[in-house]
């Protein structure tokens, strides 16, 4: 069964377990104070998932928020999303983190930044952000080449093994990637 997630894990895990698309996410909230909503969704999901409870999703997203506006036009605007995705208003579905392939056929447009890193960022920029996260330049040209063949996934796990030095089950679903990279740093 899963652990829960406190608030204090979380900048410790993005940079040692999730994967790009949510690391990217991550970082560019804590940079930025804000998200559109395709980002919300995409990165939101994926804490529940890992085991992020409500109170902790609410005081997450407020405290990056409330940096750039006030409380009452955060609590107005977007806690009810967020309690939302938890099945706490509307019509209380419990909803479900996306999986790779909802997120690599997703359309990110101009200053979204869901999505996946694999598919949707310039190759230019994929090699930064890998180099990034210590890739060696032979595990950056593997990952490029089954990128270019337009093997996402593939792509995203020749990275995880690169990064965990241990070879990954393939990886489907983000929340899979960080359940493996968890077991694999333990
Ligand atoms: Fe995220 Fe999946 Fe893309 Fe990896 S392949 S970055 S887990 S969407």
């Amino acid at each position: 069964s899963k652990g829960s997630v406190g608030l204090q894990d979380l900048d410790n895990l993005a940079k040692m377990s999730f994967p790009l698309c949510m690391r990217h996410l991550f970082f560019n909230l804590r940079h930025d104070h804000h998200l559109k909503f395709g980002g919300r969704q995409q990165l939101g999901l994926f804490l529940k998932g890992i085991g992020l409870k409500l109170e902790d999703a609410l005081s997450f997203w407020r405290s990056e928020f409330t940096m750039k506006m006030s409380v009452e036009k955060f609590d107005k605007e977007y806690a009810y999303s967020i309690r939302h995705n938890f099945g706490k208003e509307g019509k209380r579905v419990d909803y479900t983190p996306y999986s790779c392939m909802k997120i690599i056929t997703s359309t990110p447009g101009v200053g979204d930044h869901h999505g996946c890193p694999y598919r949707h960022f310039s190759q230019e920029n994929l090699r930064v952000v890998l180099e990034d996260q210590q890739l060696n330049p032979r595990a950056v040209e593997a990952v490029m080449d089954k990128v270019r063949n337009r093997h996402y996934q593939l792509a995203c796990g020749t990275a995880f093994e690169a990064i965990h030095g241990c070879p990954s089950d393939g990886i489907n679903h983000p929340n899979q990637y960080f359940e493996q990279s968890r077991r694999a740093l333990q």
